[in-house]
């Protein structure tokens, strides 16, 4: 299983919290393992790429919440999943049934915490399953990945600095490292997001042959 895109969390039904992911590396990632072999369930939050391949079955979510319960029913029938997408930390406490009128006044919009799906399925993962996440981190990168890998139950986890120029959202190109529960860190170049998921399907791959 591979997530990818953002989520989109509604406030009233013209209007959502949302992000910049555009999917790619997920994408990128579903199709370098499609192209492998593997049965791919794809998860998708709203984007606006298209994928096409015999191997990859694509579930379109719009919330968080959606993309959790497509997650934990998809996620026992699999060898393991990547978690790329950019899932929003938040949601608005209401939803407004109508379209919210704009008055003088300012506005306060509250929010609630959504589920991590990424440490759902790490309390739920099998010896058999392996759990892929991404880290995108301002500053402290190391150490705040390696927290992150641990708390969410990861076997790896794949870090992108937004202070890499041509790393990040929207961008055909990515700059890695993959730090493992080993404490091995294996850093890469600047590469097209088609390069990088081939890195980090290597990496996969390598594991599970280590399972079997
Ligand atoms: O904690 P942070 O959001 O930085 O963690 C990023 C990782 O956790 C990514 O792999 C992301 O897909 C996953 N995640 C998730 N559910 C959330 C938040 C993050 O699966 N609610």
């Amino acid at each position: 299983m591979v997530t990818a895109g953002p989520t989109y969390e509604k406030i009233d039904p013209v209007r959502f919290v949302g992000n910049y992911s555009s999917g790619k590396m997920g994408f990128a990632i579903a199709g370098e393992l499609a192209g492998r072999g593997a049965r791919v369930t794809l998860v998708c939050g709203p984007v606006s790429l298209k994928i096409f391949h015999p191997g990859i079955e694509r579930m379109d979510v719009e919330s968080a919440s959606h993309m959790r319960d497509a997650c934990l029913q998809v996620f026992p029938e699999t060898d393991g999943a990547v978690m790329c997408a950019a899932v929003a930390d938040y949601r608005p406490k209401s939803y407004a049934a109508g379209k919210i009128k704009r008055s003088r006044k300012h506005m306060l919009l509250e929010l609630v915490p959504n589920d991590d799906i990424a440490a759902l399925l790490g309390s739920r993962k099998s010896e058999k399953q392996i759990l892929v996440g991404f880290a995108l981190e301002t500053g402290d990168e190391l150490t705040h990945a390696a927290g992150k890998m641990e708390k969410k139950n990861l076997d790896f986890i794949v870090l992108n600095s937004l202070r890499d120029p041509g790393a990040g959202f929207g961008v055909d190109t990515n700059k890695i490292s993959i730090l493992t529960k080993e404490k091995q860190i294996l850093s890469y170049p600047l590469k097209t997001k088609a390069d990088v998921a081939r890195d980090i399907v290597e990496e996969i791959v390598r594991r599970m042959e280590t399972l079997i």
